[in-house]
């Protein structure tokens, strides 16, 4: 019989499953501990359980780690990228970026995407499948567990990897919680970001969580006919019915939404373009992350010049539109969305 994974338990599942073996309640709070505050890899570095304990649960459960098969670094030494395998062999990418105060997680939420927006890696792979809450947090606790080697630690984690968060709702959010936790991982909600391609529902969902998660809205384009090609999802959720529950989303939560936009040369960055989009979002809470393309080996697309990028950007203040441009972090290893599980496949 295979043995149950231990970071598929919520907290619980865990106080049940060990009341139901004749164990204390209070075993689930201290193994809990191990696992997300000290992020234990086995049984044995369980010191404050009883011997027999730690070996009757190992006799049940393992702490089944996702396996780092590539570990890449950019030649800054900012960005690092791993990809994972599953116990299933399906293959997943966390990339973490180092700032000067912060050290930022972007995680993935689904092997796969089947969002089909054709510039993008992962979404050129094809679904495959939805990870659980023990795969999306494991890969936080991997970084955590290297960082804290160095007397570092997490301080900001984005669901920007591979696949759809809002797709695979209930496992996300289960993920956040235990992020959340204090007497887990401990890491505040604001310090989470999910970024989406636009489903409308989803987020109108995510206004009734507790959980003040910061709420990302991968645009890309000012016009239907632009959008329905490059995020094809558009035709479901168009951006009218996409924007007024973004307005609803500010309204009900008081906080700001983000709006990425990947600048591709000749598609969607001309100077009508951004007058366009600051139209679309005139009068709301947001802010605009302009990013240049990385272009991927599958896709006619490219990245924007530079001049073109900072144009966009000055057109969209001078409208009153708050606007960065993000720093393109680990270009030079394939930083873009599942860039480097495709380089794996050929
Ligand atoms: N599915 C979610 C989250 C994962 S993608 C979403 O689409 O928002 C995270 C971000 O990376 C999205 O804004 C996505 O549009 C962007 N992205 C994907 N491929 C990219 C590429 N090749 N260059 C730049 N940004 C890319
Ligand atoms: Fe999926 Fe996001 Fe890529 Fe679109 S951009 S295919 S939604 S991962």
């Amino acid at each position: 019989m295979t043995k149950r994974n231990l970071y598929d338990f919520s907290k619980n599942e865990l106080t049940a499953f060990l009341t139901e073996q004749g164990h204390p309640p209070f075993r689930a709070g201290q193994i809990w501990q191990w696992l997300y505050r000290h992020y234990a890899t086995n049984f044995q570095a369980m010191t404050n359980l009883p011997q027999y304990l730690r070996i009757a649960l190992a006799e049940n459960l393992e702490i089944r780690t996702p396996q780092p098969i590539d570990i890449v670094q950019s030649t800054d030494r900012q960005t690092t990228r791993t990809l994972f395998q599953l116990a299933d062999m399906e293959a997943v990418e966390a990339v973490l970026m180092r700032y000067r105060k912060r050290r930022t997680l972007c995680i993935s939420t689904q092997a796969g995407c089947a969002m089909g927006c054709p510039f993008c890696a992962t979404g050129q792979m094809g679904f495959r499948r939805n990870l659980t809450a023990g795969d999306i947090v494991a890969q936080a606790l991997f970084y955590a567990r290297r960082l804290a080697a160095r007397g570092e630690r997490v301080t900001n984690i984005v669901f920007m990897g591979m696949g759809e968060p809002l797709a695979n709702y209930a496992a996300t959010w289960e993920a956040i919680r235990r992020l959340n936790d204090p007497e887990g991982f401990g890491l505040g909600a604001r310090m989470m970001t999910i970024s989406t391609v636009g489903l409308a529902p989803a987020i109108r969902r995510m206004m009734q969580e507790p959980e003040q998660i910061g709420l990302a809205v991968s645009l890309h384009a000012p016009t239907n006919q632009l959008r329905d090609e490059l995020v094809p999802v558009n035709r479901r959720y168009p951006l009218d019915m996409l924007m007024a529950t973004c307005r609803e989303y500010i309204d009900a939560t008081h906080r700001r939404i983000t709006f990425e936009y990947a600048l591709m040369d000749g598609i969607n960055d001309t100077h009508q373009q951004a007058g366009q989009l600051a139209d679309l979002l005139a009068g709301m809470l947001c802010h605009v992350n302009l990013i240049p393309l990385n272009p991927t080996a599958g896709s006619p697309y490219g990245g924007s010049p530079p001049e073109r990028v900072y144009a966009f950007r000055d057109r969209l203040q001078a409208k009153g539109i708050s606007t960065t441009v993000r720093l393109r972090r680990g270009i030079d290893i394939q930083a873009g969305c599942g860039q480097l599980r495709v380089k794996h496949q050929v």
